[in-house]
């Protein structure tokens, strides 16, 4: 079946070859067809009908974890991401090259991480206040990196939807936060810490209630037609004309977010992307009041930025802005050269050696700079990266987002 506009876009890419030391999956196999330039001509192959949909095509493909260094790097600008989900749409129903049982797993994870009625009974599930299911489910869904990968459970409920006032006379504006599918499950304490720093920033939170998932699992793995629908339920749910920013705190989701206007065009969906904001990036570009002084921490994190927020949203420098607020706090960063983690949404559950693989690399990083903690802006990452530090006798490190440890050192 042919695609002209797959064709067009396959051909911006020269072949240069620029993106090939960039790619994870190419730097472990050295396999062009685990290529950028290899994937790219694959698909062109394809959308010109000179290649059929094998499984083997399409597993080269799917091999991909969509972390966009190389479109990073692309003096052509060659739209990768997109190229990529059309492909996987186009091909949706064509025969896989992963079995059958892992293709399930992904699927089952998907629907209950993601599903209104499923992810609350996730959340009790795998933070043990299901305790005698919780194996079960881990099975079922091949979640048992998640499991592992959860932080402990806080004691703090996850703030309920509505309106969160800074409490001063004359607030700054009003700013809506999304919070993602997993908040419940992996992150109360970076959505109370959230609210709390805009709030001293002098902004009231908004927790629009009929928000989603951000739809980015089922766009990445094919599934455009429920992606579609989440998109359309978050613009409504979003469309508030007080609202000055829309704030996300998972970097994954906010690539998804922010590129609302590109897979769903519609005015709406422009005004969508132009508002977002992942969470360092609206807290750095404020001004902090003179009298908001946080409290001394002289230990040593290590910062980790996610592909997603380092290649897509270009907003890594935050973080560590932010961070320089804490006095006595010593912030080392993984050399530029530490590629994916591996994690990159369902990838960790249905690659789990290539993910594992990948998650080494930047373990051993961090395991020579010893921090006492590891702050990453990506709870997939977070739950991918804790996983493997238990795994390794490291559990000693804890893993939590940049605003959780700001927030910690708020006065009071
Ligand atoms: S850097 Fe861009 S143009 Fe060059 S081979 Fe890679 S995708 Fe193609
Ligand atoms: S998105 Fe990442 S894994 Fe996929 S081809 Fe590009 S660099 Fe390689």
């Amino acid at each position: 079946m042919s695609d002209s506009l797959l064709a067009a876009q396959t051909d911006i890419c020269v072949k240069c070859g620029l993106c090939l030391p960039h790619c994870p999956t190419y730097l472990k196999t050295q396999n062009e067809n685990e290529s950028p330039r290899g994937r790219l001509s694959l698909i062109q192959g394809w959308a010109r009908d000179e290649l059929t949909a094998s499984p083997k095509l399409t597993g080269h493909v799917d091999n991909c974890l969509l972390c966009r260094a190389c479109e990073s790097v692309c003096p052509a600008y060659v739209p990768y991401g997109q190229i990529v989900d059309r492909f996987r749409s186009a091909t949706h129903e064509q025969p896989r090259s992963q079995p059958l049982s892992l293709r399930l797993k992904k699927s089952a994870m998907r629907g209950v991480l993601t599903g209104r009625t499923l992810a609350p009974l996730a959340g009790r599930l795998l933070s043990g206040s299901l305790a005698g299911a919780t194996k079960s489910l881990a099975g079922l869904t091949g979640a048992g990196n998640l499991t592992d990968g959860l932080p402990p459970s806080s004691a703090r409920p996850l703030p309920t939807p509505g309106s969160y006032p800074s409490g001063l006379a004359a607030e700054k504006g009003v700013v809506s936060l999304f919070q993602g599918c997993t908040a419940d499950l992996a992150d109360r304490d970076t959505v109370h810490a959230a609210i709390r720093l805009m709030n001293g920033l002098g902004f009231r939170v908004d927790i629009p209630e009929r928000q989603t998932c951000c739809g980015a699992l089922h766009q990445h793995a094919g599934e455009s037609a429920s992606a579609a629908e989440r998109i359309r339920q978050n613009l409504q749910a979003f469309e508030n004309p007080k609202s000055q920013a829309i704030v996300s705190f998972a970097s994954g989701c906010g690539v998804m977010l922010r590129e609302y206007d590109q897979t769903a065009p519609s005015e709406a969906s422009s005004r969508f992307s132009e508002r977002f904001r992942d969470i360092s990036q609206f807290l750095a570009e404020q001004e902090w009041p003179g009298d908001l002084q946080l409290e001394p921490l002289p230990r040593t994190v290590c910062l980790h930025s996610p592909c997603s927020l380092k290649n897509v949203l270009r907003a890594d420098r935050h973080a560590a802005t932010l961070l320089n607020y804490i006095p006595g706090l010593k912030v080392v960063t993984l050399p530029a050269e530490t590629r994916c983690c591996g994690a990159a949404g369902s990838y960790m559950v249905d690659h789990p050696d290539m993910a594992a693989t990948l998650r080494d690399d930047v373990l051993d990083r961090i395991a020579e700079i010893q921090p006492t903690s590891l702050l990453t802006s990506n709870p997939g990452c977070a739950m991918h990266l804790r996983a493997g530090l238990k795994r390794r006798g490291l559990a000693h490190i804890e893993v939590l987002h940049p605003v959780a440890l700001l927030a910690r050192q708020l006065p009071g």
